[in-house]
């Protein structure tokens, strides 16, 4: 059978430990036997990064604006272990947040569902994507530890001397304050990366604050929101016939428990921060959950939601058996994969991307699974493998299909 011909290429950017070798083993099974694989490779493991100052990271973020379409495999965030580990020049920023800044970019996560593996929330039928806002809040903030009686304000001075000064509290004795701020550019690109995702993947797109509370500071979430909505998306999201709504985040909380999924909920910075790992953890693994940044004109870049699997990897080294679920990385790769497809015009790489989620499923539906699944599956008879098995396993099911 002829290979899949691609046109333009995909940003590859390879990553580190476990996952790095779960990399190669999808490449190697799954696509290259399919596809004639177009990347430009940019390899982000520590190494790497370490030997070129980080360079590599600032250079794939540029590929990515360039192409419009990124895959990255998990990378290590330094810390001070990894610092003597890798013999660092420097503690390397994280990778994801370099790319998130060049990119100005929303991270959606979904689960992936499959039969077997079955929410808590019995009546989600579909999975939630979440949308969180990744800048500013209580993630930029400044605080006071009051020492006692005193009195704390907020004070704005413009550039041109104007000044703006309200009483936060007269304190009669020691406290707490806080200072958190976000910028309305931030929250535009944070609205428009939203709604272009709902038209991408046409589903409803929920937006919550807690705005009859904060009534200047979510108040002005929310109609940012609505004004983008109201002046760029309205139309779009009729002909898609889809539906944006804002309700307030205690009552999405509410209906998010009795909803059957298939929709976006965004968030706020903390409020997605504590929401994802509700629904990721709700829907069973960390390794089942997709990732995908998106940039306010367009850019996409899949990966796993989760990280390089560190104790695993160091198995491995020690000539262990691993049993490492490949699923998420597989799904960044058929992200990106049909997202490159639709860009280009190739039907034929969007119905591969297809089929290899389907076969990724059907090999899990058939009870052949890694460990991490064994152990939660409603699934009878089921058959536990080790990394290379499971993605072995895999490729016989793609086979089956073709
Ligand atoms: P992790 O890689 O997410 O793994 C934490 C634990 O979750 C694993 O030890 C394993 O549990 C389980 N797990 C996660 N993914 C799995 C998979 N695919 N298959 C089976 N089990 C899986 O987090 P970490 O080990 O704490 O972090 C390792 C490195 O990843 C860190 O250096 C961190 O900086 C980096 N990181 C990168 C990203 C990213 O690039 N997007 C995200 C998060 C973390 P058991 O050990 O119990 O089997
Ligand atoms: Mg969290």
């Amino acid at each position: 059978m002829a290979k899949i011909q691609m046109k333009t290429p995909l940003v590859e950017m390879d990553g580190d430990e476990m996952t790095r070798i779960l990399w190669q083993m999808i490449k190697d099974e799954l696509l290259i036997p399919y596809i004639d694989l177009k990347t430009e490779y940019y390899d982000l493991g520590l190494e790497h990064r370490n030997e070129t100052d980080d360079q590599v990271t600032v250079d794939s973020a540029e590929a990515t604006k360039k192409y419009g379409v990124a895959v990255k495999c998990a990378t290590i965030t330094p810390n001070a272990a990894r610092m003597t580990e890798y013999n660092l020049k420097e503690m390397w920023k994280s990778p994801n947040g370099t790319i998130r800044a060049a990119l100005d970019g929303t991270v959606f996560r979904a689960p992936i569902q499959v039969k077997g593996i079955e929410p808590c929330v019995k009546n989600w039928e579909k999975p939630i994507t979440l949308a969180r806002h990744a800048y500013g809040d209580v993630y930029k903030n400044t605080e006071i530890k009051v020492p006692g009686a005193g009195k704390a304000e907020l004070v704005f001075t413009g550039e041109d001397g104007q000044e703006i000064r309200k009483t936060i509290q007269e304190f009669e004795g020691s406290g707490i304050i806080q200072g958190i701020h976000n910028m309305d550019k931030s929250i535009e690109s944070f609205a428009r990366a939203c709604f272009s995702y709902a038209l991408d993947i046409k589903q409803d797109l929920w937006f919550a604050t807690k705005d009859t509370i904060s009534k200047i500071y979510d108040h002005n979430f929310k109609d940012i929101f609505q004004d983008i909505f109201d002046k760029e998306y309205k139309e779009k999201f009729d002909a898609a016939g889809i539906e944006y709504f804002y309700t307030l985040i205690d009552d999405a909380v509410a209906r998010v428990m009795k909803a059957k999924g298939g929709f976006i909920w965004a968030c706020k910075n903390y409020d997605g921060d504590v929401m994802s790992d509700m629904v990721s953890s709700a829907c069973g693994s960390l390794a089942m959950m997709t990732s995908v940044l998106v940039s306010p004109d367009g850019v996409y870049e899949y990966e796993a939601a989760h990280g390089t699997v560190q104790r695993h990897y160091y198995k491995h080294l020690n000539g262990e058996e691993t049993s490492t679920n490949s699923v998420a990385t597989i799904f960044a790769w058929s992200g990106a994969l049909r997202k490159r497809g639709e860009l280009d015009n190739i039907p034929e790489l969007c119905e591969f991307a297809d089929k290899l989620e389907k076969a990724t499923l059907g090999t899990i539906e058939s009870g052949k699974m890694t460990k991490d699944l064994t152990q939660i599956t409603s699934l009878k008879e089921v058959t536990a493998l080790n990394s290379e098995q499971f993605i072995k396993a895999i490729r016989e099911t793609l086979e089956g299909m073709m």
